[in-house]
């Protein structure tokens, strides 16, 4: 692999960094595989090309790595291996999730109704206005407080006879609030005892599986989706949690992979990254959290401290440990995205582009900012891998181009 001669570089000379260092901040959007992770995988495209469907003992090794993945990943969250699905990511394991449920009432005749909230990923939010527009489904959506926090009464009262899934985030992507899962899963349980409920309860942990600790057994999840490329595994990969006696079928039908409710022959290597991912993320866990922490709470403080007129979205205190999001008075996010990039630094802005125009983040609306302040917003999600050197690099440069786009009108 070290042999390999790199082309030179073909960008133009305007986007050429020449010898300056990237400073990677945008961990939410995905993370690098880890060089633990890409190792483990590599033999798996070629010498061990064996369908774990097949007989002989090529194939075998295929499905050992697959088994030992799935324990990797059912240990990482307190699961049992039978009760892991791998999928295509995070976006599959939503959509199954979602669709799967209201399968599951429809075969018994019935109309589903699903509760989730304001802040979801669009996986979910897309997919939920769909079946609602294809009257395969009702929808009740749950608003947030100011610090992105979904109201548990208002999930409780939403929980009706028909309710067949409660599915709300562990932590938002955009601004990085813990949701109560462990609280709001209590509520679908006491629905289930006193209103004769049927729900079962679903969390979105893409943010939050590899990055702090979850117990799906502790919590009472019954169904959970991840992503592996979101903590060093990679992209295209990830699994959804199903609590053994769910009775969910399947999204597509064909082989008996995944004990036949996801068929598709196995994406070996992708389903090694994200055991080896699943693995390290296990045993690093406490120190990656609080060097993130640390990380975080620099950046959160300098920026406030020293840039007037911005603003910290979600909670101060339980959020994901990596999360830093803001809104900076009278410039445009996008903008200081673009001079951000120029130095060198990768984060997101709030906006999301949908329809080839920048509508406001549905998050930051929900938590009560105007599309005004939504509009002047960036996240920054970082690493354990970053330096306290890139967070102070990070702070001065958002300080400098904020005061410059500040003097040119914002935008
Ligand atoms: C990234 C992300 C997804 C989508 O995961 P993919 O693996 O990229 O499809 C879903 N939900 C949340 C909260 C995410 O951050």
């Amino acid at each position: 692999m070290q042999d390999i001669q790199r082309p030179e570089p073909t960008a133009p000379a305007f986007f050429d960094r020449g010898e300056m260092d990237l400073i990677y901040a945008d961990n939410a959007a995905t993370t690098p595989v880890l060089p633990e992770v890409l190792d483990e995988m590599m033999p798996y495209f070629s010498e061990e090309f064996g369908n774990a469907a097949s007989a002989y003992s090529l194939a075998n090794k295929s499905r050992v790595a697959i088994s030992r993945a799935r324990e990797s990943v059912a240990r990482l969250i307190g699961a049992q291996p039978e009760e892991i699905f791998f999928t295509s990511g995070g976006t599959e394991s939503d959509n199954w999730a979602l669709r799967g449920a209201v399968n599951m009432r429809k075969d018994l005749g019935y109309r589903a109704h699903i509760v989730t909230s304001a802040i979801e990923h669009p996986a979910i939010l897309r997919t939920c206005e769909e079946m609602q527009a294809r009257k395969e489904a009702d929808i009740t959506y749950i608003p947030v407080d100011e610090d992105g926090v979904v109201s548990l009464k208002e999930v409780f009262d939403g929980i009706g006879p028909d309710t067949v899934l409660v599915s709300v985030m562990h932590s938002n992507n955009e601004i990085g609030t813990l949701e109560p899962v462990e609280e709001i899963a209590k509520a679908v349980a006491q629905a289930r005892e006193s209103r004769g409920s049927n729900a079962y309860f679903h969390t979105d942990a893409v943010q939050s599986v590899g990055h702090i600790p979850i117990s799906v057994t502790k919590s009472g999840i019954d169904m959970l989706s991840a992503s592996a490329h979101k903590f060093g595994g990679p992209k295209g990969i990830g699994f959804l949690y199903i609590r053994k006696g769910i009775p969910m079928r399947g999204l597509m039908r064909g082989g008996a992979q995944e004990r036949g409710r996801r068929p598709g022959t196995e994406n070996v290597p992708a389903i090694v990254g994200l055991g080896c991912a699943a693995r390290l993320a296990a045993a690093q866990l406490e120190d990656r959290i609080k060097k993130e922490i640390s990380l975080r709470d620099r950046l959160i403080s300098r920026v406030l401290s020293e840039i007037p007129g911005s603003i910290l979205n979600g909670p101060s205190g339980l959020r994901i440990p990596g999360n830093a999001s803001f809104c900076f008075d009278g410039i445009n996010g996008e903008t200081l995205l673009m001079l951000m990039d120029n130095a060198g630094i990768c984060a997101s802005s709030g906006s999301a582009c949908s329809t080839g125009a920048l509508e406001p983040s549905h998050v930051l609306k929900a938590i009560g900012r105007t599309d005004l302040q939504a509009s002047g917003s960036v996240r920054l999600s970082l690493s354990y891998r970053n330096t306290e050197g890139e967070i102070d690099r990070i702070a001065e440069v958002m300080k400098e181009k904020i005061e410059d786009l500040r003097k040119i009108g914002g935008r």
